[in-house]
Parts: C-alpha cells; sequence; structure tokens
C-alpha cells in the first residue's frame, strides 16, 4: 500500500482518488480551499501552498506525492521534494506553467508550434522582424495562469497591440487549423511507457465541450504525436501521464501546449479504455507496471459546464456514464461530464443527439 499525497483538490484529484481506492492505496489532499471537490473523500489539509510547515505536515507519512493542476507553485513542490518525491518532475511543472518556456522547450526538441514571440519591447520590434510570419489575426497570451482560454485576446492590427501591456506576454499565430487533437502519454518510474489514441477535441470559447475518440486518426499522425510525448518525457526524465495538446493542420501536428498531469480530454478512459488515465497516473507514481490503454469501443466524453442539465433525462439515455463534481454551478465552470461508449460511430452520435435535447453546448 502506498499512500499518495495530491496537490490540488478539484475534480481531478477526485477522480485520482476514485481510481486508486481499488488499489489499496491511501491519499491526502493539500488545497487551499476547504470546500474542494475531492475534499470529501481523503484527508485535506486546507492549508496554502507558500506555507512550508503546512507543506511539512502534508509530506509525513507520504511515499509519494503528485499533483493535479499545474499552477502549484513550483516552489512548493522543491521544497517538498526535501522529504518525499514528487511525479511528474517538478521541471515539467517549471516547462508547463510559462508559454514562452513551454513553446521554446517544443522547439528545443523540433516539435513544430505555432508560430510566437515573446513580448514586444518596442514598435520598431513590431514592425521588424520578430513580426514576420506571425500576421494578423493574432493571439495574445498571458505567459503564465492562462487556461480554458483564459489570458487570450485576438489582435488584429498593430493599432490593437499598441495598447496592450506586453510585458508578460506572447504574441502567437492564429492558426486555422482543422481540428484540435489531443495525445495522453504515460511513463512510470522504470520507463515504461504507454500511449492513448489521439482525442478529437472540441472547444467553445476557450473550454473544451466535446471530446472524440473514434478512430479517425491515421496511423502516421498517432505515431508522430507519440514520437513528440516521447521527446518531451525523456527530456524530463518523466514521471506519470503527460498531455500534449496538438492542432492539426494539413496532416500535420503543431503542438499548442502541454499539461503535466491527467486531463479533461482523457475523461473517456474511464469506461472507455482498458485503464483509465487516473489509473495509470496511480500506478506510474507507484511504480507499478502500467495497464493497457487500449479504447474499448467509439468514445465521447461532453463536458457538462456552467449549469447541470436535467440529472433524470441523462441516466435514462442507455449507455450514458454521468460523472458530477459537487461544484456549485456557474457560467464557464466545469461541474461534470458525461461519456458515452459504443460499438460504431452512428450509435454514438444518436446517444449524443439525445443529449442536446436537454444540453445543447457543445
Ligand atoms: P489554450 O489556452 O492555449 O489551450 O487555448 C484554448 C483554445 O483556444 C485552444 O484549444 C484553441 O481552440 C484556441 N487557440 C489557442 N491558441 C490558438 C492559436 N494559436 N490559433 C487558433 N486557436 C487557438
Amino acid at each position: 500500500m502506498t499512500t499518495i499525497g495530491i496537490l490540488g483538490a478539484g475534480q481531478l484529484g477526485r477522480m485520482l482518488v476514485l481510481a486508486g481506492y481499488p488499489l489499496g492505496h491511501r491519499f491526502r489532499f493539500l488545497a487551499p480551499a476547504s470546500d474542494s471537490p475531492a475534499g470529501l473523500l481523503a484527508d485535506h489539509l486546507a492549508f496554502d501552498y507558500a506555507d512550508k510547515s503546512a507543506l511539512e505536515q502534508f509530506a509525513s507519512g507520504l511515499d509519494v506525492v503528485t499533483y493535479e493542476f499545474e499552477n502549484v507553485p513550483v516552489e512548493a513542490v522543491r521544497y517538498l521534494e526535501k522529504f518525499v518525491p514528487v511525479y511528474p518532475p517538478p521541471m515539467a511543472l517549471e516547462k508547463a506553467q510559462d508559454r514562452f518556456v513551454e513553446k521554446s522547450f517544443f522547439c528545443e526538441l523540433d516539435i513544430p508550434t505555432p508560430k510566437f514571440i515573446n513580448g514586444l519591447p518596442s514598435a520598431k520590434r513590431i514592425n521588424g522582424y520578430e513580426m514576420d510570419g506571425i500576421g494578423f489575426p493574432a493571439l495574445l497570451k498571458t505567459r503564465r495562469m492562462g487556461y480554458d482560454g483564459k489570458g487570450q485576446t485576438i489582435i488584429n492590427s498593430i493599432a490593437e497591440l499598441g495598447s496592450q501591456n506586453l510585458n508578460e506576454m506572447i504574441l502567437e499565430e492564429f492558426v486555422s487549423f482543422d481540428r484540435e487533437l489531443s495525445i495522453i502519454a504515460v511513463r512510470n518510474k522504470s520507463g515504461e511507457t504507454k500511449f492513448y489514441p489521439l482525442i478529437e477535441n472540441h472547444h467553445q470559447d476557450g473550454i473544451l465541450r466535446l471530446s472524440l475518440v473514434t478512430g479517425n486518426v491515421s496511423t502516421e499522425l498517432q505515431l508522430q504525436a507519440e514520437e513528440y510525448a516521447t521527446r518531451v518525457m525523456s527530456a524530463l526524465n518523466y514521471v506519470g501521464v503527460l498531455t500534449i495538446e496538438f492542432f492539426e493542420k494539413d496532416g500535420r501536428l503543431l503542438a499548442n501546449e502541454m499539461a503535466p498531469r491527467v486531463h479533461n480530454s482523457g475523461h473517456w478512459t474511464i469506461e472507455g479504455a482498458v485503464t483509465s488515465q487516473f489509473e495509470n497516473q496511480v500506478r506510474a507514481v507507484s511504480d507499478a507496471p502500467l495497464g493497457s490503454t487500449s479504447p474499448l469501443g467509439t468514445c465521447a466524453m461532453v463536458n457538462v459546464v456552467g449549469i447541470v442539465p436535467e440529472v433524470e433525462f441523462i441516466l435514462k439515455i442507455e449507455g450514458a456514464h454521468l460523472h458530477l463534481y459537487d461544484k456549485a454551478p456557474r457560467p464557464k465552470r466545469k461541474l461534470g461530464h458525461i461519456t458515452f461508449v459504443e460499438k460504431d460511430v452512428e450509435t454514438l452520435h444518436e446517444k449524443l443527439n439525445e443529449i442536446r435535447k436537454v444540453y445543447d453546448q457543445f
């Protein structure tokens, strides 16, 4: 039995615990808010991440620490490492927390990304070389703390750029992509590595609404994504689940961002894969053999965002797996998800159309 500490106590932490209990593990959370979705399921220390004595109290008796969101302060994770192993390695957090560092890291590893530039200290640079190839419209993104489309602005002209504070920003090429895909990879301490099939993702307002695994991705693209994930994991001596989000454009993959954790686009794996991303994360950090990542059918995951549809209606749809996160409804807030695992794409779309009768936000 392993006692696993988790930094953060949101829905991802909740699903990690639900996957880890059957394997005989114990869990403890550290997160500032006391009313978090995972708090009901395991011990929860409600302290700030900067509180060193709380970190020590948290670490006491733990075998390993992991995290369920990537904005945990790196200093907290480095401090914890003095007492207990932390996976994925803190370096992965450092790369993922800053869009400029992250995209530069992709470039170092020869992984294609949308064109980007960091900050724009003067108009001369805007008109000069650095602007080349990006053009308008472009996306201005905060380097830090941006997620679910937060911290992003579309910029249509140099005039619009002029009024922005560009110091802590990157300006990025707007990619008219064919679709968005993500790869979820997992590596354990012994270096065993597995990959889930590429997932097709649909967003609205920067928020993931629908993920599909329907077998409509070529082997070539799958292998390309696996190769890119392998480069990232090798460079970081990675342990745990890693997600990379891509844009597919003319048959090529461009890496948008990575998450050193289980990911929303992988929730379908709970019912739709032999081993879920959550169980594989637990296996990886506790140095167990990884489970099969094979899909069990044609899968869809619908995010429940902002409002919860009528539960009874959802449960009446055969094959609907409803997960609610015990969060108060708020616009744009992820409150739950619904998964289907079906034998073919037609049946899958019939089920999605059923859901649309009461919930059409995807
Ligand atoms: P992000 O916060 O970078 O994950 O972006 C959220 C969503 O905004 C992405 O999933 C895309 O749908 C969209 N997006 C982000 N960057 C770009 C880009 N460079 N070009 C076009 N769409 C983008």
